[in-house]
């Protein structure tokens, strides 16, 4: 089966510019100071690195991968690695600012940073795999760290490639550090309820909307595209409360089933047909249609993203809804569980159609939330239960999403997206006013007192 490129992909400008045209317009509606703008309009550092990887038949490849720390004002960098071969420089730097906004959004004390190799992990073995994640650390050592920079699972890397990278930094460094990492598997330092955080993270804002809203599950019709890590948790959570969801996708395609598809036999039977040893699910759900009860209709990701549905989530990757599909999107409200998956021009298209947008830095921040708390853990030595990380997970969610959703609500911004950039600027600026900026500077020119 060949992958759907049929969404509409080809607008792909840079997502950096993207990433800056939704601070400006945050930046026009806070009173914060232009120097806090002039820093976080650059990253703090760029790496690039070429990774040799000695290959099954005894050749040589080199990859190139890349790690931005976009700022570290609030504590270290925190942000994933993406394996994947659409990454570039300017994806990376785009994730690594959204990775700041984020955690200042939600607020826990981490900067953001990004990181990715530019690679088709599907095509390598387990064992090449294997050798190029340790050769990326062995290249990130330097800037990386507990307390520098925190690298995490992104699109394509999972747990064991966490576990590798861990144990790689470790043996460079000579002592056990589970804290450089997060997204680790269990017995390697891993958090409970980390696999499942950015889904629930999306899941407890639709529970706050259900509430505002006064929706009732079961008239609530939700399409997901994307159905890798976030998809799924996200997917079989609402389905286990009882909304509809008609519709999921993956690289290869979709299904639709408008009465709502068995969630939970379609992860079962994704993984069922994961070998023991795979690293990855190589099965598509299209493939995997045959283990519901019902019939299914295959769609494309195009055709899911324009469905008659209630709540869209996209769960993919980024530019998925622009000015060319925006105003097909039939949705009235849109959880954005990947990140920027709706370009800023999309956004204005779909404000004007009353399409309530969740953003990506709030929707999808479960994941580092329960990163931090995973990091916490680990330096403390102590381990938390699963009920507890849920409980505190739920907690930093809901009240980030009262203060950006109130923001919003009382028309202090004109989108979600803008409020969730504002209250993340404002905690921001204060850091760098606490630093000192020109207003406090030349306001004490040196002879007096401070
Ligand atoms: P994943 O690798 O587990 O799953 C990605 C899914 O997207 C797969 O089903 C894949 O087939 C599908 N996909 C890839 N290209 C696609 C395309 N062109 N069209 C449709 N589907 C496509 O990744 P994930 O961890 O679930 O991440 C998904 C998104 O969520 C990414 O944007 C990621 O940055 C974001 N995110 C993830 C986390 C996390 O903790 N996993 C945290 C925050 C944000």
């Amino acid at each position: 089966m060949t992958a759907d490129t049929s969404v509409a992909s080809d607008v792909h400008g840079s997502l950096y510019s993207d990433a800056l045209t939704r601070l400006e317009r945050a930046a026009a509606l806070v009173d914060v100071h232009s120097e806090v703008l002039t820093r976080l309009r650059e990253p703090v550092s760029i790496t690039q690195v070429s990774i040799p990887v000695r290959m099954d038949d005894g050749g040589l490849r080199l990859f190139t991968g890349y790690r931005v720390r976009h700022d570290d004002t609030l504590g270290p960098g925190k942000g994933g690695i993406r394996y994947h071969p659409d990454v570039s420089l300017d994806e990376v730097k785009a994730l690594a600012l959204w990775m700041t906004f984020k955690c200042a959004a939600v607020g826990i004390p981490f900067g953001g940073a990004k990181g990715g190799v530019t690679v088709d992990p599907k095509t390598l073995s387990p064992l090449e795999l294997e050798r190029l994640s340790r050769g990326f650390v062995q290249r990130l050592a330097d800037v990386i760290g507990p307390e520098t920079d925190v690298p995490a699972p992104d699109v394509y890397t999972n747990a064991r490639v966490m576990g590798w990278m861990m144990d790689e930094y470790s043996r460079i460094v000579r002592h056990r550090t589970p804290d450089v990492i997060t997204g680790k598997p269990l017995s390697l330092g891993g958090s409970l309820g980390r696999d499942e955080a950015t889904g629930r993270g999306a899941y407890y804002c639709l529970k706050q909307l259900e509430r505002l809203r006064g929706w009732e599950p079961s008239s609530i019709r939700v399409a997901v595209q994307g159905f890798g890590n976030a998809g799924q948790h996200v997917a079989q959570l609402l389905h286990a409360d009882g909304y509809k969801v008609v519709a999921v996708s993956d690289s290869k395609g979709g299904i639709f089933f408008p009465d709502g598809l068995e969630i939970p036999a379609l992860i079962e039977a994704k993984n069922a047909r994961r070998g023991l040893h795979d690293v990855y699910c190589d099965c598509s759900v299209c493939e995997c249609a045959d283990c519901m009860k019902h019939q299914t209709t295959p769609i494309t990701n195009a055709e899911l993203l324009q469905l008659e549905v209630d709540v869209l989530i996209p769960a993919a990757i980024e530019n998925q809804i622009t000015e060319v599909n925006a105003d097909g999107v039939r949705a009235n409200v849109v959880v954005e569980v990947a990140n920027g998956p709706v370009s800023s021009q999309a956004d204005e298209v779909l404000m004007e159609n009353d399409v309530l947008v969740v953003p990506d830095i709030l929707a999808n921040a479960g994941g580092v939330v329960v990163s931090y708390f995973e990091w916490a853990q680990n330096r403390a030595g102590y381990r938390w239960t699963l009920s507890e990380v849920r409980e505190r997970l739920r907690q930093t969610m809901d009240s980030a999403f009262a203060s950006i959703y109130g923001r919003w609500e009382r028309g202090a911004t004109p989108d979600m997206r803008t409020a969730a950039y504002a209250h993340a600027l404002e905690r921001l600026g204060q850091a760098f006013e606490d630093q000192g900026t020109a207003r406090f500077f030349s306001a004490h020119d040196g002879t007096g007192a401070v």
